[in-house]
């Protein structure tokens, strides 16, 4: 059966963004595919200089978002990267086979570096200790954003590689194909970028219905809607996405008649999306409370999954290193 393997970065909280466009499959899948779900500790160091006891907290805190919005630890397998030390190992092995052109042409090494004044060799690496994730499970599956797919691609190419010098005739490594939910991109309340930890421009999943509508209010929508009498288009506005991921689909169909026939201003229609998040996010806030207060709960979660991942990886680092002359 195939094996799903994700993962997210612990540099902030979980966001719409994330929950939209991977969480919510991964949720989904879990009970249909052995799952395995990984806190990317060792990917969330590269980019910025950061504090060593906020890494920690903030690693609990993935923990218990990822529990709260549904991951169950009785089918999937949750865990965090650097609790399995093969992650790193299996990186140098295929970085000795990853071509440097490709790792150059992806965009978000480009756009990362680009905004940096110094960069880092880790950041250049990062798609390949990101193919270390995925390989070392054997994974076919990867649900992921729209953002990850030039990465998977590479993921791809090196499994290739690995297989066609040291695979003695066998596809020891699957090539692993994404899956993408329905909203596989969802954009910033900046309306100019994807919604993304390190741009701040979020949304986070287990923020209070306040805190929401304090930047929903502001969010920008579809720049021709200057006065509110101006008819808008939805299929611009980054609103109307996240009606289509939140609302039912009556109410999305009468979000799209109101604001293409300025029924509606801009402000009524995110009220009714504020409602409509409430209904989702308020139970999962609500969990997230209980697990907060049970800290030893979430340890264990994550030491059982570091344990099960753990036995994975070190049959695939044997046989890697039987094949290459390594052992
Ligand atoms: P971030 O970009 O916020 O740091 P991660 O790199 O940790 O997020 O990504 C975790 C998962 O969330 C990945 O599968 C990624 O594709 C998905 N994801 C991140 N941002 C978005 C977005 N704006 N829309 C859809 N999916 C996203």
């Amino acid at each position: 059966m195939s094996r799903i393997f994700s993962g997210i970065q612990p540099s902030g909280e979980l966001h719409l963004g994330n929950y939209l466009g991977a969480v919510k499959n991964w949720i989904q899948l879990q009970g249909q595919h052995p799952t395995i779900i990984c806190i990317v500790d060792y990917h969330a160091i590269i980019t910025v200089p950061y504090d060593p006891d906020v890494l920690r907290a903030r690693r609990r805190e993935m923990a218990v978002s990822l529990l709260a919005a549904g991951i169950d630890p009785e089918v999937a397998t949750l865990y965090v990267q650097s609790a399995v030390r093969e992650h790193t190992e299996l990186q140098w092995i295929l970085n000795t086979i990853t071509p440097l052109g490709e790792l150059e042409r992806q965009t978000q090494f480009k756009d990362k570096a680009s905004r940096q004044e110094s960069v880092n060799a880790g950041l250049l690496n990062y798609p390949v200790l990101q193919a270390a994730d995925i390989l070392l499970y054997r994974a076919d599956l990867v649900p992921v954003g729209e953002d990850q797919l030039q990465h998977l691609e590479l993921s791809r190419v090196v499994a290739r590689r690995w297989n066609a010098m040291y695979g003695r005739g066998e596809d020891y490594f699957p090539e692993p194909q994404p899956l993408l939910t329905p909203t596989r991109r969802i954009m910033g309340l900046d309306g100019q970028a994807k919604m993304s930890k390190s741009l701040g421009n979020t949304i986070a999943l287990l923020e209070s219905r306040d805190e929401i509508w304090a930047k929903l209010r502001p969010a920008v929508t579809d720049p021709a809607r200057v006065r509110r009498t101006d008819p808008g288009h939805p299929e611009v506005c980054n609103i109307y996405t996240l009606h289509k991921a939140f609302s039912a689909p009556d109410a999305v169909k009468q979000v799209y008649e109101q604001c293409t026939s300025a029924g509606w201003g801009c402000v009524d229609c995110k009220k009714v999306l504020l409602d409509a998040m409430d209904g989702e996010l308020v139970p999962i806030r609500r969990r997230a409370e209980e697990l907060r207060a049970q800290p030893a709960r979430v340890d264990e979660v994550l030491a059982a999954g570091a344990s099960a991942c753990r036995a994975i990886a070190q049959q695939t680092m044997a046989d890697v290193r039987e094949r290459m002359g390594l052992d």
